[in-house]
């Protein structure tokens, strides 16, 4: 018999209307799941669940939560064969990555996943997506953090959000599905990572400044350089296409360099989820270029946030933390 811990964060799948909207209330979803027997047949793993406290809509969640989840996978790594983490959707991508990189050489399924419906609505999706995690972190065949949600088991930081209100909620724009739950599981063997030999290592993360800036026409880069001060650590900029800025008539150019001679590492994802960044190709990516901006690649913006907060969390000097940008840790980006 297999035995899977859930981590219950909070999210959509336990929330219950109040005067203000949804919102998790503690105890609420332990009675919702003893109303689904079919969590308790005989072809489900053992299962145990804790419940976070306090419960969150994940727009709250911050490095200190990821934390404590980490934490936990940790402790109790050697009395279950798998883990479930119960989590909301609007953040699950970037808890996911986040995760992804604190669980250095994880050989069990961590499994996240939640609804977009709420388990006491009739139309809940987050039966199936409960029921599936679970046997999919019993079955041991992952060895890494994923995201089970509408059918498809995605690689976590390749994850993200693109529908607010679809049951499908979640992409993996530029790496294929780990399995797809139809009638059966299917697993994708080739595209699974390795089962690691080494024993699970923990990083917990410090609440390093970082920051995102994404691009658009017009955009005034004056307006953002209070921003760039030598207390940010680490930017991704959210570029068109290829890694393509605005040159605003020069203005951006000493703002970067000014980012940069203070020693904050320039990450550069693109808006468009499918493809990668490929800087120097245009004229407009040059500049980028020659202030020695880190090429994010394929790398989902949540995937490049996470990995900043990870790397300098490991205490790495900043050259250090450019050249692991651009490589692959975790599965994270198609490295050339
Ligand atoms: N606001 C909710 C959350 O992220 C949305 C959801 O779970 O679907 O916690």
């Amino acid at each position: 018999m297999k035995n899977v811990l859930i981590i219950y964060t909070g999210g959509t799948i336990g929330m219950t209307r109040t005067e203000n909207g949804y919102a998790p209330q503690s105890g609420q979803f332990r009675r919702a799941m003893e109303a689904i027997p079919d969590l308790y047949a005989g072809q489900m793993p053992r299962w145990d669940m804790l419940e976070m406290d306090p419960l969150l809509d994940s727009s709250n969640m911050t490095v200190h939560e990821w934390n404590k989840i980490a934490q936990l996978v940790a402790d109790h790594y050697n009395a279950y064969d798998g883990f479930v983490v119960l989590h909301g959707t609007d953040t699950m991508a970037y808890t996911a990555s986040a995760l992804s990189f604190m669980l250095e050489g994880l050989a069990k399924p961590v499994i996240l996943t939640g609804s977009q419906i709420p388990m006491c609505e009739i139309r809940s999706d987050g039966r199936d997506n409960l029921i599936t995690s679970l046997l999919i972190a019993g079955a041991g065949e992952v060895h890494e953090v994923c995201l089970y949600f509408g059918g498809k088991l995605l690689r976590g930081n390749r994850a993200t959000k693109f529908s607010a209100d679809g049951l499908i909620a979640f992409l993996s724009p530029n790496y294929p599905s780990l399995a797809d739950a139809g009638i059966t599981i299917r697993y994708n063997e080739s595209a699974l990572l390795p089962k690691p030999k080494g024993a699970l290592k923990l990083q917990l993360l410090e609440n390093i400044p970082i920051g995102v800036l994404k691009v658009f026409p017009g955009i005034q880069f004056s307006l953002f350089e209070q921003i760039m001060t030598e207390r940010l650590r680490g930017i991704v900029i959210e570029t068109f296409g290829a890694g393509n800025i605005p040159g605003d008539g020069g203005a951006l150019l000493p703002i970067i360099e000014k980012a940069f001679h203070n020693g904050t590492v320039l990450t550069v994802c693109s808006q468009c989820p499918q493809g990668a960044v490929a800087l120097g190709t245009y004229e407009t990516s040059n500049a980028l270029k020659r202030v020695g901006a880190v090429s994010g690649l394929d790398m989902t913006t949540e995937a490049a946030v996470a990995k900043l907060y990870y790397l300098f969390s490991c205490g790495y000097e900043k050259e250090r933390v450019k050249a692991l940008m651009e490589q692959d840790l975790r599965g994270e980006m198609t490295a050339p």
